[in-house]
């Protein structure tokens, strides 16, 4: 699948086309190439922002250099092997790894980022949970927020990938978690699967601000940040002093540049309140204890896991254009083929 042309506001499904290439299923001799059958691709916001013609300013971050119309898409990919001229992987081998949007990818050494061995849970949970939907939960909310029991906790895009664990996390922890979402569908799910305290649909508030208050009479501790623009105007109005604002990603300004917040910046001052951006990436350091931590809460059944898959390679420019709808719930993967 690849993009027809630039894409500078909401993408549409008639954006992208489906490219048919022949692939050689057998190697150059000498080559290290890697032929690898894609099963679960993980489907992404971020993309869309090189998805942009203006996008090159960001050059200097591999993950958001500008795509090419025409050219593949690459993604977080899970898939096997099916033929190698690299010593280290052999036939069979299920790789993760930043592969294509496409049945089939070939790719060096350096596009896989591990082998996965078979375990007591799905492989998509490494798309998700345990990988880099999971890190970034983790990451932004313990490194960033450095929160404490009994917290009051804010969670945007509640019911997303990202999201859903932050908010499980920070229940596991003890702090008071209120989650806003898209749908009455997706506030039930917050509320009786996920165990928030509680949440609403921001789509039927005419004022966020006194939604929010509603929800936090004496303020935030910590606000997760996933959508930027009204809400995170109205998220930094209801702070407590000295309270912490992740800031995981901007959804609602990626497809609509009028979005952009502009949080008060004297309530900034006055209370003392951090605003901070990262990337996973910035929490490899603590790969190892997000996933012992992880692990053990999805043993115990404490942390539930929550999947929107799409079957079929065509289906990747809906489920792509869904992010940006609401239509997913929970990480969103596109199913090739299974394990
Ligand atoms: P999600 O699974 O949360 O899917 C996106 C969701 O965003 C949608 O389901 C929709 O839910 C919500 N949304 C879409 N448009 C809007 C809008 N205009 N206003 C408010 N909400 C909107 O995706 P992820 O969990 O993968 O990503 C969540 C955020 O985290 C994104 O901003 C993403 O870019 C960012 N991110 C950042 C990373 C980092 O390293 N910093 C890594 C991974 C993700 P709803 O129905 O509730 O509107």
């Amino acid at each position: 699948i690849v993009i027809k042309h630039y894409i500078e506001d909401a993408p549409k499904e008639s954006h992208f086309k489906v490219k048919s290439e022949a692939l050689g299923l057998s190697l150059e001799p000498g080559s290290d190439d890697v032929i690898v059958k894609n099963l679960y691709i993980s489907i992404d916001p971020y993309l869309i922002n090189r998805m942009k013609s203006h996008s090159a300013s960001h050059n200097a971050i591999s993950f958001a250099t500008p795509l090419i119309p025409g050219k593949a898409i690459d993604a977080l990919v899970i898939g096997k092997v099916i033929a190698s001229g690299n010593a280290k992987f052999e036939k069979d081998d299920v790789v993760l790894g930043v592969f294509t949007w496409a049945e089939y990818s070939v790719v060096k050494e350096q596009s896989i980022i591990k082998k996965l061995e078979s375990s007591e849970f799905p492989l998509t949970y490494h798309l998700g949970v345990l990988g880099f939907s999971g890190l970034t939960a983790y990451g932004g909310f313990f490194e960033i927020c450095r929160p404490q029991k009994g917290e009051k906790v804010f969670v945007s895009a509640a019911s997303g990938s990202v999201g859903n664990i932050v908010g499980q996390y920070a229940k596991l922890l003890g702090c008071y978690v209120v989650g806003c979402a898209g749908s009455q569908k997706k506030v039930e799910l917050l509320k009786e699967k996920l165990g928030f305290d509680e949440a609403f649909n921001y789509k039927e508030e005419i004022d966020l601000n006194a939604a929010v208050k509603r929800y936090f009479p004496d303020g935030i501790d910590i606000y997760f940040d996933n959508v930027g623009g009204k809400m995170l105007e109205a998220a930094v109005d209801n702070m407590k002093a000295f309270g912490r604002v992740s800031v995981c990603g901007v959804i609602s300004e990626y497809t609509n540049a009028e979005n952009k917040a502009s949080p008060n910046m004297l309530n900034l001052v006055y209370k003392r309140i951090t605003i901070r951006g990262f990337l996973a990436a910035d929490f490899m350091n603590v790969f190892g204890d997000f996933t012992d931590k992880t692990l053990d809460y999805l043993r115990d059944g404490q942390l539930k896991v929550i999947e929107d898959r799409s079957l079929g390679v065509e289906s990747i420019p809906s489920a792509f254009v869904g992010l940006f709808n609401g239509d997913n719930v929970g990480k969103k993967i596109v199913v090739l083929a299974d394990d």
